[in-house]
């Protein structure tokens, strides 16, 4: 393996100078389950590897008096699942916190991390999506912000430049009477790769029996996750049914694109996107309806 430096940075400002300064040569590293992965499998050199689990605001997780909610863009897993605050507010997080790798795993790997490294089968990035997810990018000439079904452009591509770093996930107050749900189908119980994924999130109407606006993403069924916007306009107005959502994951399966691969067919995963509709659906009625 090429030597690199590892550098632990104690500012956003030292961070971004070290980025822009080593360019493709350098990466911050929040975990490091997949950095250090990858650069043992010689996937790419680096000349610096910028520890970014010392700068205060990627490790700062903050649930607002408003309702929102700020994720560090290196905040493990674990720290996510374990306030029970956030727990019964963003459900849909909590799903892929708790289901990304295993508990050792947990202990280290970040949501921002899981972002960055932009893998159409990444867990965590489609509850982003239908948590209605912002993304605060920081680099040596300013800050910007976008959605976080922007940010990924391709596999193993996202929307940083030269020089740039994610600094957080900001996720507004859910509504009264909202629920979110996150599912995968993987031929294994745990550690292994989504052959398919599915996040819905659903705000329902006082009578809990009207969906009032929906929101749904997939995974690992294209070139990045795909937030599945036909299928969500479909289902504002709708009644909350298991009609209405086997109708949904029809409509949810034409905007999946995807690849047959070891893993699983064109076939089996435009099937599987449905099949996870239809119940990550239920599973958000179901939530929201215990959320007033
Ligand atoms: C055994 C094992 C099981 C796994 N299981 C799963 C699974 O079930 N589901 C799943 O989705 N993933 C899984 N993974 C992959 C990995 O754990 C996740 O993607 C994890 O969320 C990555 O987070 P991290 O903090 O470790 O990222 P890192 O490895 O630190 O970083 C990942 C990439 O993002 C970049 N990056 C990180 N932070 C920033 C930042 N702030 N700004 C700019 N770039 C940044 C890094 O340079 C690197 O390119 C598994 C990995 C292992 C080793």
């Amino acid at each position: 393996m090429h030597p690199y430096q590892y550098i632990p940075a104690t500012n956003i400002t030292e961070a971004v100078s070290l980025l822009a300064r080593y360019g493709p040569r350098a990466r911050v590293m929040a975990g490091g389950t997949d950095l250090l992965v990858q650069l043992r499998g010689e996937r790419y050199e680096l000349d610096a590897v910028v520890d970014a689990k010392a700068i205060p605001e990627l490790m700062a997780l903050t649930l607002a008096k408003d309702g929102a909610l700020s994720i560090g863009a290196a905040v493990p897993c674990y720290q996510v699942y374990e306030d029970e605050a956030i727990v019964a507010a963003f459900p849909g997080i909590i799903d892929a916190a708790s289901l990304i790798g295993g508990i050792q795993v947990q202990s280290r790997a970040s949501l921002g991390g899981n972002l960055c490294n932009a893998t159409p089968s990444a867990d965590g990035i489609c509850p982003l999506i239908v948590h209605s997810g912002v993304v605060t990018l920081t680099g040596v000439g300013g800050t910007r912000t976008m959605l976080v079904e922007e940010f990924t452009t391709g596999p193993g591509r996202n929307a940083l430049a030269h020089g740039e770093m994610l600094v957080k996930i900001d996720l507004p107050k859910p509504a009264a009477h909202f629920g979110a749900a996150y599912q995968r189908f993987i031929p294994r119980n745990e550690m292994d790769i989504a052959v398919a994924g599915v996040a819905s999130a659903v705000t329902l109407d006082a009578s809990g029996q009207k969906i009032e606006s929906a929101r749904i993403a997939l995974a690992s069924v294209g070139p990045t996750p795909i937030f599945a916007k036909k299928a969500s306009d479909f289902l504002a107005g709708q009644p909350a049914t298991e009609e209405t959502y086997a109708k949904a994951g029809e409509v949810a399966s034409t905007e999946a694109t995807p690849i047959s691969d070891m893993r699983g067919t064109i076939e089996q995963r435009h099937h599987l996107v449905g099949v996870l509709t239809r119940r990550t659906l239920a599973q958000a009625v179901q939530r929201a309806r215990g959320n007033s």
